[in-house]
């Protein structure tokens, strides 16, 4: 019997299957540690032969009163086998409040595993909570939902039933990543996120590092309000603003020029974080809180701590209150591999980006394209205070892949060929320098050596840029070429799927130093 974290009593996997023999189901599967009593009424997750679905076990009288819409059949004890429609998700919301996403502001340390099939949620609890971090289990951006064609409220609901199904009490996090306008942030707070992660690439003007001294004054005379102007001078010129970093103590001064420069990169942006920032505070009045991060990860040159420093005081000035900010390293964070640049550069930078967040407001720093870092997880592990946000989406999907090439090597050998006919297409969505040439070729791997290809960086790049195109190729018959028999292979086999994702987030998760309970 699994050992619940509940005071409920339970049924033991004896006694579920027991109870559900005499029912005519194409019983495949049992998930016990979803089964629990409430007012008398057993619910728990099983699978049939045309999917999952919640089983709800009791008395008719009670099973009629009861909310979730199934199909009744007679026991004793009766049965309902309920779909998990959009309806029964929101009923289970209800009936179950640990199943709905909370804010983390208050947890020092959180790690976002986005899930872009809405598969690997089980397999990122069972990592998770082994150790002192708490998780963004529901975390997709709208660029990801455009290729998978999923919504936020897919997302959601797909995590809302792995948390059920898992019985994790522990609260989680659901991100609406990288919004860009009002309207993507209506769309996630309507869909119930308890994150937003506002991305102001669009509203930076990058020029502003780039133009000559007198292009940055006479633009600054031009768009920069005189009232305006003077409050920033007054809060930033010839001013020193000290810290004290793990690794020793650093000042920050700004001269006009660099006043100037700052004020034009971040004009627009703050504009809109503040305008978005007030959307949210209106929007959420009586309702939870909402974590706010803001992400400028997504520019041409790294963000340096002045610019950090820079804005954070414009936001507080502004009254915005801050939960996390991605800001953009030195070095290079490349999707699903490990971090490329100088290690000694990235120490002394992060560091002055963690010294900054704990002065102004303790918000954490926020780590973007966070899988598979590895050299980097120990410096961010050290020296960020405590306040960490990492993010990982692609690499549960890799993970996926390496599923494919152990268990299905035929598909898998169609869909890394497929992914080579597209890549050229796909990397323009993305920085990346993959070379295909030092992919091992195909036809000369075993079957069993096809995982090790989810070793190898330029196949793990060429795999990771590629999802959206392998996940909606279509055949000249009109049918998809490969979606359904991978979430098939997916479905069979998705304890080893969990096993291949704990170990991968154990890997990340001890490398970060979080301490294990
Ligand atoms: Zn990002």
């Amino acid at each position: 019997m699994t050992e619940l974290n509940n005071h409920d009593p339970i049924l033991t996997e004896g006694q579920i299957l027991k109870s559900l023999k005499p029912f005519p189901l194409e019983l495949l599967k049992i998930y016990p540690r979803s089964f629990c009593l409430a007012d008398g009424i057993h619910y728990g997750m099983i699978r049939a032969r045309d999917g999952r679905k919640l089983a709800v076990m009791g008395e008719r009288q009670k099973l009629l009163k009861d909310p979730f819409q199934g199909d009744l059949f007679s026991g004793p004890p009766d049965l309902k086998l309920c779909n998990l429609s959009d309806k029964n998700t929101r009923c289970l919301m209800e009936l179950f409040p640990f199943t709905r996403p909370v804010p983390l502001r208050e947890a020092p340390m959180t790690f976002g595993a986005g899930d872009r099939l809405g598969t690997a949620t089980p397999g990122h609890i069972r990592a998770i909570q082994k150790y002192h971090v708490r998780p963004v289990l529901a975390q997709q951006s709208v660029r990801e939902n455009k290729q998978t064609g999923r919504s936020f409220v897919d997302v959601i609901h797909d995590v809302v039933w792995a948390v059920f199904q898992e019985n994790y009490r522990e609260g989680y996090g659901a991100d609406g990543d990288h919004l860009k306008s009002i309207e993507e942030l209506k769309d996630a707070l309507r869909a119930g996120v308890s994150m937003v992660t506002l991305d102001l690439t669009e509203n930076l003007d990058l020029q502003s590092f780039q133009g000559s001294k007198e292009w940055v004054d006479q633009r600054f005379g031009e768009v920069i309000d005189k009232d305006d102007a003077k409050v920033i001078f007054h809060l930033f010129l010839h001013k020193k603003f000290n810290f004290r970093g793990s690794q020793g103590q650093f000042s920050i001064r700004f001269d006009e020029e660099i006043v100037k420069r700052n004020t034009l990169l971040f004009h627009r942006a703050l504009d809109f974080t503040e305008q978005v920032s007030q959307f949210i505070s209106s929007w959420t009045g009586n309702r939870p809180l909402i974590d706010f991060e803001i992400s400028i990860d997504e520019t041409t040159f790294p963000t340096s701590p002045e610019s950090h420093l820079f804005f954070v005081i414009q936001l507080q000035h502004r009254g915005v209150h801050l939960d996390s900010l991605a800001p953009r390293f030195v070095g290079e964070f490349q999707k699903g591999i490990d971090y490329i640049g100088d290690l000694k550069d990235f120490r002394r930078q992060f560091d002055r980006h963690a010294a900054i967040a704990r002065d102004y407001g303790n918000y954490k720093i926020s780590i973007h394209s966070g899988s598979d870092k590895f050299s980097v997880f120990p410096i961010m592990g050290e020296l960020a205070n405590g306040a960490l946000h990492v993010k990982t989406a692609g690499t549960s999907w890799l993970e996926a892949m390496r599923l494919m090439a152990l268990v299905a090597p035929s598909l898998y050998r169609e869909m890394h060929q497929y992914a080579l006919s597209v890549f050229r297409d796909a990397s323009k969505l993305y920085h990346v320098t993959t070379d295909l040439a030092r992919i091992p070729d195909l036809q000369k791997l075993r079957d069993e050596d096809l995982a090790s290809l989810l070793d190898q960086t330029d196949a793990r790049q060429l795999l990771h840029i590629t999802y959206g195109y392998l996940l909606n190729a279509m055949g000249a018959d009109g049918k998809n070429l490969f979606r359904n028999r991978f979430n098939q292979v997916l479905e069979q086999y998705e304890e080893d799927y969990w096993d291949l994702l704990v170990g991968h987030f154990e890997k990340h998760l001890n490398s970060l130093g979080v301490p294990k309970k």
